[in-house]
């Protein structure tokens, strides 16, 4: 018997991968933007449905193709309307995407990784360790079902108006993923966001800063967190590899094809830290110079982390002091969490493949022990 040949899910390829596939088929590249239209902007991922295809072309899709989004496991509300999905990913593993309401715009915050590698000391994700990649058809997936739990629709209700690749993971550590998800975001045949609302975050992976410039026309914003090597080490690990001097070199290079964009530096501002107004004007010296926004993120507190939210006090005079020098500075007001959906507090499950979140977790062998010996725990 043949075994059944594995179905391509096209909400893997982007509208460049998707004319090529109806090619070698033998079909005109314009099916692709049919499909593309029932699946983005009808929601439909049935063949049989798709009936602007004659009977021929869905028997032959129906045998090699299949439009498989990523199912959502559970959807929490939380009383500011900010909306988490968890979204299975495979049997061990999961990720987040949350939506954020705001009087002019709603974004969602989308995951690239299940779980990240690089270990930022004051992130809830990196306690999990890492399990792998998501395929395009699972970061855009999460877009895919955030679009339809909220009645998106790009005409009547637009719900969706921005995309912040700064959920789970290291976006530009899963680049050949990311770049077709980021493309069918802004593909008018899909979600049709405009360039500029779709922003990819990083850690700072320098090469892959250059790659994306050629590859997408995004927004960038970089989490930055400290105005020097010695502090920038301690919470980001992946300074150590590429320091400060080279990030921002990367960023001018990107700004320097895009003349009108700036850069959003994101800064998660931590008790005792990295808060203090030695912070703040060191920081002012280092972005002065280039155009730039300042994301300002108390840091949002989860289980087993040493770090504090400053007050607010700390908060507002940081926010001060940078924005008498003339940068632009916002503080990011927390949502969600009370549904633990803020910035850094995305959990999803990771089976992780690393042995870091067994390292993190307290030791097992006391539970057991305690419970071995008949004493309550
Ligand atoms: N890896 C990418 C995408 C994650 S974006 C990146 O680092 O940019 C998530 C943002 O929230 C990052 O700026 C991250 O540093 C920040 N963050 C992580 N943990 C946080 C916490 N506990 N409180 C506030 N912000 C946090």
């Amino acid at each position: 018997m043949d075994p059944k040949p594995t179905l391509v899910n096209l909400m893997n390829l982007d509208r460049q991968g998707l004319e090529a596939y109806f090619e070698s088929l033998g079909e005109k590249r314009f099916r692709a933007h049919q499909l593309m239209k029932w699946v983005y902007h009808h929601g439909v991922t049935d063949f049989a449905q798709m009936t602007d295809f004659g009977k021929k072309l869905r028997v032959k899709l129906e045998g090699t193709a299949e439009v498989r989004p990523p199912p959502v496991l559970f959807q929490k509300v939380s009383t500011d309307g900010t909306t988490k999905w968890l979204i299975g990913v495979d049997a061990g593993n999961a990720v987040e995407a949350v939506y954020i309401p705001e009087p002019t715009r709603g974004t969602l915050c989308v995951s690239s990784q299940v779980g990240c590698t690089l270990n930022c000391t004051f992130c809830s994700t990196a306690t999990q360790g890492f399990n792998r990649n998501l395929s395009t058809a699972e970061i855009i997936g999460q877009v895919w079902q955030a679009a339809r739990a909220l009645g998106h629709d790009a005409k009547d209700n637009r719900r969706l108006t921005n995309v912040v690749m700064m959920g789970m993971g290291e976006p530009l550590a899963n680049f050949d993923a990311v770049v077709p998800a980021m493309n069918l975001m802004r593909d008018d045949y899909a979600f049709g966001l405009a360039n500029k609302r779709v922003t990819l975050s990083t850690a700072g992976l320098v090469p892959m800063i250059d790659k994306l410039s050629e590859a997408c026309d995004v927004s960038l914003a970089v989490s930055l967190h400290a105005p020097n090597d010695e502090l920038r080490e301690k919470l980001v690990p992946l300074n150590k590899k590429y320091p400060i001097a080279e990030l921002m070199a990367a960023c001018q290079r990107y700004l320097v094809e895009r003349p009108r964009a700036s850069i959003t530096f994101e800064y998660t501002l931590i008790k005792g830290m990295n808060d203090q107004a030695e912070h703040a004007k060191a920081l002012v010296k280092l972005l002065r110079r280039l155009p730039s926004k300042l994301n300002l993120i108390p840091f949002n507190p989860f289980p087993g982390t040493r770090f504090e939210r400053p007050d607010e006090e700390t908060i507002r005079r940081f926010q001060t002091i940078v924005m008498e020098a003339g940068l632009i500075a916002t503080v990011r007001r927390t949502r969600g969490d009370d549904i633990d959906a803020a910035c850094g507090q995305l959990k999803g499950n990771v089976a992780d493949r690393t042995r870091r979140s067994a390292m993190l977790r307290p030791a097992p062998a006391t539970t057991i022990a305690s419970s071995a010996t008949g004493v309550p725990a």
